[in-house]
């Protein structure tokens, strides 16, 4: 639920959305995200990789809040992760700088290079967690605050705290804690449904670590249901 391609300054050049999927199918995964850094635009020729690869791939971001709070925004359609990404590029100040923060790189599904992104992905927007998760939630989407056990960009560390009033969908836990030690040593975590997932900058990253769902077919809708707990889906780490 949590992989960059090369149009993240930090990811890979490898990480074109192609390698991403042949990955991913030789690891075994059915459904993955792909969440650049405050951006969207790889994640058409990742859907358009994975269905020639039989791999379900969701558009998504990891947005990061105007308090350094990096969430994950999932959604169901390319339209509405458009949306969002439209909302964010509103709301991200700045000017990337390659020598600085690394390329940012759209391909289409063949690996063929399109264009180049300037915007600062790297940065924070000048949005608060609340208005990136309300609209995140009024695009239906699946907000999933990210990596809170870490300490750089997580909620726990900016905000020492998971807000009641926030309407987070699930939290993830980053590869470096277990399930068992995140449970005993971050507040709160029992109100919401935990996922892991790799975070992946780098190709061999790719399915280190997943969570498995009880589902009916690996489809968006069916992760939400998954997330829910709801008639029979489940999670089965
Ligand atoms: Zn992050
Ligand atoms: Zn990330």
């Amino acid at each position: 639920m949590h992989i960059h391609t090369c149009l993240s300054p930090c990811g890979d050049w490898g990480m074109s959305p192609k390698a991403i999927v042949e990955k991913s199918r030789r690891m075994g995964l059915d459904i993955i995200a792909v969440c650049d850094h405050n951006t969207a635009e790889n994640t058409g020729a990742a859907i358009r990789a994975g269905q020639k690869n039989g791999i379900t791939v969701l558009p998504g971001m990891e947005i990061c809040s105007k308090e350094e709070v990096h969430v994950l925004a999932i959604f169901k359609t390319l339209d509405r992760a458009g949306m969002m990404q439209k909302f964010v590029y509103d709301h991200l100040p700045g000017k990337n700088s390659s020598n600085l923060w690394g390329n940012q790189i759209v391909v289409d599904e063949n690996d063929e290079v399109i264009a180049e992104n300037f915007n600062l992905l790297i940065g924070a927007t000048t949005l608060s967690l609340y208005e990136l998760v309300n609209k995140t939630n009024a695009l239906e989407g699946l907000c999933i605050a990210s990596h809170i056990d870490r300490p750089a960009f997580g909620i726990i560390s900016n905000l020492g705290f998971i807000p009641e009033d926030v309407q987070f969908t699930a939290l993830e836990v980053s590869w470096r804690m277990s399930m068992n030690e995140a449970a005993v040593s971050i507040p709160g975590i029992e109100k919401f449904p935990c996922i892991t997932s790799s975070d992946a900058h780098y190709i061999e990253d790719v399915g280190k670590v997943w969570t498995g769902f009880m589902l009916e077919a690996p489809t968006f809708d069916e992760i939400r249901m998954g997330l829910a707990g709801r008639s029979g889906r489940r999670i089965v780490l």
